[in-house]
């Protein structure tokens, strides 16, 4: 990493399970000195990475934070894409870092959709991170001086949050989550929170977040920046940055798919 060097994240799917002509399922693409590193990988991910520019063909790290569809439903997409249509064709390796499962996961998509999954013609390495992992919540390093570490949530038995450290700062996005939990303490003092916002108040979920509790979330994290995303549609029709902003006590941004935000290096 280069001194000084920013972290660039680009936010390329803001969306959910609910088809969107604007907010793509999720998809988070992190770049920081030679990591490239996709956070999730929904339903439209791939277009919208080329849409926005990012360098797909070049991912050096794919991270899950759980199985549900809007967050890994592209991931054989991804690795057809990184097979058949890299040019030229991909050598180096890609790391897979997921929850308890995740090898699991992939052997079912390797058997419904063919051994490109798992064996498509560079290494694809599996790493396993949670509390029952055999590296536990991490660190992973990506590459010398950027560290990934897990933390659970509570959404499914399996969902993770992620944390990445580097020496611009440190990024924290929360997958799906509902409100409590560890998060908050394990979150804190993060430079750039970037953290799920699926519902009202009138539709609150216990595995899900409003714009209050994402809002109270940052807080508790005492997050430099907070950064929504994962917007189903009803939750459009209130105030989100308002009533975030609210529960936070500073600016909110409410992202959308395409924005780019960096941290550090400025
Ligand atoms: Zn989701
Ligand atoms: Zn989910």
């Amino acid at each position: 990493v280069r001194a000084g060097g920013a972290v660039r994240l680009l936010t390329a799917g803001t969306g959910t399970a609910a088809p969107h002509p604007r907010r793509a399922s999720a998809a988070h693409w992190v770049e920081c000195g030679g990591v490239r590193l996709l956070m999730d990988c929904g339903a439209g991910a791939l277009h919208r990475l080329a849409e926005f520019g990012a360098a797909w063909s070049g991912i050096t790290h794919l991270a899950l934070t759980h199985f549900h569809l809007d967050h890994v439903g592209e991931v054989p997409a991804l690795l057809f894409a990184l097979k058949y249509a890299s040019a030229p064709a991909r050598r180096r390796p890609l790391t897979i870092i997921g929850p308890e499962g995740t090898r699991a996961l992939l052997g079912r998509m390797s058997a419904a959709h063919g051994e490109f999954v798992l064996d498509p013609g560079f290494s694809v390495e599996v790493v396993e991170v949670g509390p029952r992992s055999a590296v536990g919540g991490g660190p992973v390093a990506l590459e010398e001086g950027v560290e990934l570490r897990a933390c659970p949530v509570p959404h499914t038995a399996e969902s993770v949050a992620f944390s990445v450290a580097t020496p611009a700062g440190r990024l924290v996005y929360t997958g799906d989550t509902g409100p409590g939990g560890e998060l908050a303490a394990w979150a804190r003092g993060c430079d750039l929170l970037l953290a799920e916002c699926s519902l009202p108040d009138a539709m609150a979920l216990q595995v899900h977040l409003t714009p209050r509790q994402a809002g109270e979330l940052g807080r508790g994290a005492e997050a430099k920046r907070l950064v929504l995303t994962h917007l189903y549609p009803p939750v459009e029709e209130v105030p989100v940055a308002e009533l975030a902003g609210a529960a936070y006590g500073g600016p909110v941004t409410v992202a959308a798919d395409g924005m780019t935000i960096e941290l550090g290096g400025a």
